[in-house]
């Protein structure tokens, strides 16, 4: 039998908190499961820092890429199997891309790759490509079964409705992570009734579509993902924390590139340093490795590195303030002479965060990222777009909402002892 069509001899199950079973009867994916590459999805977190604002968000990634699997597999063997405008001979290529979707993901790779240019999505192309058992696996296939679930996974494939399953404003990755996220952090936002979503879910040529009756189980999906972003992903203490992660990776590198002399020397990151980019070493990267460094980093005589990893690793977050770029980059500007004058560092101790979201969009054809729309199923048979048809997604479309707060250390400036009129000026101007 074809290692594609090959089935285990006895279903194998994986108990979930989220969707309760987690199925797997094919080979190909019992066998992906089993790789390291995948496995390294266990050691890092699915919410980066989250858990120091929610104790409970320290969920994986390998639990999110289990869950988006499997919602695809329902999808296909419970809703679309069967029905014209379904080839059955893709079922192979959708699950492994589902599974896969994010193995090029690195520990807290939001700060991780602003400060090291590296990008997730290169990193999931170069390990299905390169020499890893991930491709071994799936060369078994085909010889071209690689490529096919790379391009799948990074949208540049021809399979527009498999691309959908994975990756659209109604996909499996979202439905699986706010459900998750929300189960783990213990707030009550993420709810929505998948089943019900499932179960309306249409194949069309070019994408999924959903009938007309399931609108409102959809109007609440996308309540909860824009109540998700601004409860939980957006929160200002987990952000607070990702500014002083960043600030870490950022002052590591920094005293590479001036020779300064680790008392631990830190070999993972080098290739990094130097932007070499090695999938090899990348894949050694985990959270408990970076951790590792953060703990004994806590001993470097850089007062600047000393200080942040004891912050990170103590929870001694930093304090936030309301802050309006548009407005107040004078006050940025003053902040940033006194912080000077006072002897800490604004480059590390005076931050900006922006975090913003759009949380529906309809199809605004040549605009950049334009995201393809929702589309209802009419019962003549006609497609319309969501917010055309709801007033509730209609209200927040192509709405985007950002939010910036100004990040600092309230003990660091509480200490300043020498120049007692710059600490009351700073502490003015922060309204501290
Ligand atoms: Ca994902």
């Amino acid at each position: 039998m074809a290692y594609s069509a090959e089935k285990l001899s006895e279903e194998k199950v994986f108990k979930d908190p989220v969707h309760r079973y987690v199925h797997v009867q094919d080979k190909v994916i019992w066998d992906l499961i089993g790789t390291k590459e995948f496995q390294r999805l266990r050691r890092i977190k699915q919410l980066g820092t989250t858990f120091l604002t929610f104790h409970g968000a320290e969920h994986s990634r390998f639990n999110h890429s289990l869950g988006v699997y499997e919602i695809v597999r329902r999808i296909i063997d419970d809703v679309f199997v069967g029905r014209p405008e379904w080839n059955n001979s893709e079922r192979l290529l959708t699950l492994c891309s589902a599974l896969l979707h994010d193995l090029g993901h690195g520990p807290f790779s939001h700060s991780f790759e602003k400060v090291f240019d590296t990008d997730h999505e290169d990193f999931t192309r170069a390990i299905i490509l390169g020499d890893t058992e991930v491709n071994k696996i799936l060369i078994k296939v085909a010889p071209d079964f690689p490529q096919e679930v790379a391009e799948v996974i990074a949208k540049t494939s021809d399979k527009k409705l498999v691309i959908s399953l994975i990756s659209s404003q109604i996909d499996a990755d979202r439905m699986d992570y706010l459900q998750r996220d929300a189960y783990f952090t213990g707030v009550s936002y993420g709810q929505f009734d998948m089943e019900r979503i499932l179960r309306v879910m249409r194949p069309r040529e070019d994408q999924v579509v959903i009938k007309q009756s399931g609108m409102h189980a959809v109007e609440d999906y996308i309540m909860s993902r824009y109540q998700m972003y601004w409860q939980v992903y957006f929160h200002p203490v987990s952000r607070g924390a990702e500014v002083i992660l960043s600030k870490i990776f950022h002052r590591a590198k920094y005293l590479y590139k001036n020779d300064y002399t680790f008392k631990y020397p830190p070999q993972h990151f080098y290739s990094f340093f130097e932007k070499r980019e090695i999938v090899e070493d990348y894949l050694k990267l985990d959270e408990a490795v970076i951790l590792y460094y953060f703990q004994i980093w806590q001993e470097e005589a850089d007062p600047i590195l000393s200080d942040l990893c004891k912050r990170f690793m103590n929870r001694n977050l930093f304090k936030y303030a309301e802050f309006d770029p548009a407005k107040e980059y004078k006050k940025l500007t003053e902040l940033t002479a006194l912080f000077k004058k006072a002897n800490i560092d604004p480059e590390y101790y005076l931050v900006v965060d922006s975090s913003s979201d759009l949380p529906y969009d309809f199809y605004r054809p040549g605009e950049e990222g334009e995201r393809l729309p929702i589309h209802l199923l009419m019962k003549n048979g006609d497609l319309k777009e969501l917010s055309r048809e709801s007033e509730i997604v209609e209200a927040i479309s192509g709405k985007r909402r950002t939010d910036h707060k100004l990040y600092f250390p309230l003990d660091l400036i509480q200490d300043v002892t020498t120049k007692k009129n710059t600490k009351k000026q700073i502490m003015a101007l922060l309204e501290i």
